[in-house]
């Protein structure tokens, strides 16, 4: 399914999660975490779960609630589980792409779910073919990583895992399930986000701090890049797993959209940072204007950092319809604006002949915000000064958000003032990329930040824009095929 035109930003990668709970209800602590983490993935739900001997799983297509709503939890008590929620970054939405994945290898048997990219799965599908005999089901990158992990060579699961770190390049938070021990592991430039908790007596890794807070977990710390957590009945072990290069990469589009407001990252609330972003903006793009509102919801902390920061009053200006689907199809341009005003309300009150400083996270291809300039228009403002909380993105992305290729980047073949006359705006200001950096407390090399300076933290393959990379690589029809 092609992504929707109608929610003009990046799209989420997937949310993981794994439980140790020696009262043997680590099914349903991952399924409550899933539910928490179901912003980062909305195509398929499943967990895996480990009663000490036997693994078992369910995965389908879906929302977790869609998934998980037969009683199917109660066919899954053990002790130790992993869960995940998908969003399609490599291969196509569809059945045989459902994780956790569940391989059989040298090793035993495996269950893997995944967040994340590797940058090139086709050399490492190729080298397990030949090397393992590895017969591949799906057309993601994650199953390659199983079949990794499940026939890596190493007395222990340590061993086995540094292997893996040191054959993977790319972004890859992961969480992996064995019939004795449940593992976390992050790659050393700590592209995607994993922390662990403690909950009663056990233990809980998460994608974001929020799905420990919704599992009433305490938050201990995140895992740091390059580290391999593993959890079995004598306790919680860490390795670092050190690499040749110690740059690290946090995704910074994370704070930006990817991430839930009250998660924290690198011990910042991503709500406070974006407000933060909001105040810089107000800084480096002032305007006289009557009324500041936010796209809602990921631009809503940044609107009122803006307000803050300039003394404008803000106001809730857009009301969003929460239950319109993010995959909603809108063929052409008057089903597209129609698509918008399906989403957004405008509150005619607040708006009605204002200056309107109208703030958004971020403009992707730009195929939503001169819509949501025209709806703020007709109803009423007399200005419309479009406020945007990240630098411009000029680069697609190979490490786990689904971002377009560069040709539909908007940034990348238009100049700002081109964008503004585009969008309909009567002004448009980017938050620079030392504005975005100063807020963030970050330095050159701590976060990857590719999509708007093209430095990517790791060698990519220009070829790899296509998330349905495997599937070209399997049969060139395929493609056309799923891009229907
Ligand atoms: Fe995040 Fe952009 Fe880097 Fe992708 S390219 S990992 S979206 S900062």
């Amino acid at each position: 399914m092609a992504p929707s035109k109608v929610d003009d930003h990046p799209k989420d990668e997937c949310g993981v999660v794994a439980v140790y709970s020696p009262t043997g209800d680590a099914g349903h602590i991952a399924h409550t975490g899933l539910f928490s983490l179901q912003h980062r993935g909305q195509e398929s739900a499943g967990i895996a779960v480990s009663d000490g001997e036997t693994i078992r799983i369910h995965s389908d297509m879906g929302l977790v609630n869609q998934v998980f709503r037969n009683g199917e939890l109660k066919a899954l008590s053990g002790s130790m589980a992993i869960g995940h929620t998908r969003y399609s970054t490599t291969g196509s939405n569809q059945q045989c792409n459902v994780q956790p994945f569940l391989v059989d290898g040298a090793n035993g048997r495996l269950a893997l779910g995944h967040n994340g990219n590797i940058v090139d799965p086709i050399a490492l599908q190729k080298r397990l073919t030949k090397q393992w005999g590895c017969e591949f089901t799906s057309t993601t990158d994650s199953e390659p990583i199983a079949y990794l992990m499940a026939n890596a060579p190493g007395a222990t699961w340590e061993e086995r895992a540094s292997y893996c770190m040191r054959t993977l390049q790319g972004a890859y938070s992961a969480v992996s399930l064995t019939p004795d021990a449940v593992m976390g592991f992050r790659d050393p430039l700590g592209v995607r986000p994993l922390c662990l908790g403690k909950l009663d007596g056990g233990w809980v890794m998460a994608s974001e701090s929020c799905a420990l807070d919704h599992l009433g977990a305490t938050f201990l710390r995140e895992l740091e890049p390059g580290e391999i957590v593993i959890i079995d009945n004598d306790g919680l072990r860490s390795t670092i797993c050190t690499p040749e290069q110690s740059n690290r990469a946090l995704c910074i589009f994370e704070y930006i959209y990817l991430a839930r407001p009250d998660s924290m990252l690198s011990n910042r609330l991503v709500y406070s940072t974006r407000s933060d972003m909001g105040a810089r903006l107000a800084q480096e793009h002032p305007t006289d204007a009557d009324v500041v509102i936010g796209v809602p919801d990921s631009a809503t902390a940044a609107a009122v950092g803006y307000a803050q920061a300039s003394g404008i009053p803000y106001s809730d200006g857009l009301v969003k319809n929460r239950y319109v689907g993010r995959t909603f199809m809108e063929p052409d341009q008057k089903s597209r604006d129609s698509g918008v005003r399906l989403k957004f309300n405008p509150l005619p009150e607040v708006v009605r002949d204002k200056r309107v400083v109208l703030v958004d996270d971020s403009i992707v291809r730009g195929t939503t915000t001169p819509h949501l300039v025209a709806l703020v228009r007709r109803a009423g403002a007399a200005e419309v000064h479009v406020r945007v909380c990240s630098p411009p993105i000029r680069w697609p992305c190979y490490l786990g958000v689904d971002m377009s290729t560069r040709a539909e980047l908007i940034a990348s073949h238009k100049s700002v003032d081109e964008i503004r006359s585009f969008i309909g705006a009567d002004s448009l200001g980017y938050l620079s990329m030392e504005g975005l950096l100063q807020v963030v407390d970050g330095v050159q090399g701590g976060y990857c930040d590719a999509c708007f300076t093209g430095h990517y933290p790791v060698p990519v393959q220009l070829e790899l824009t296509d998330k349905l990379v495997l599937e070209t690589a399997k049969s060139p029809a395929k493609k056309r095929q799923a891009y229907g």
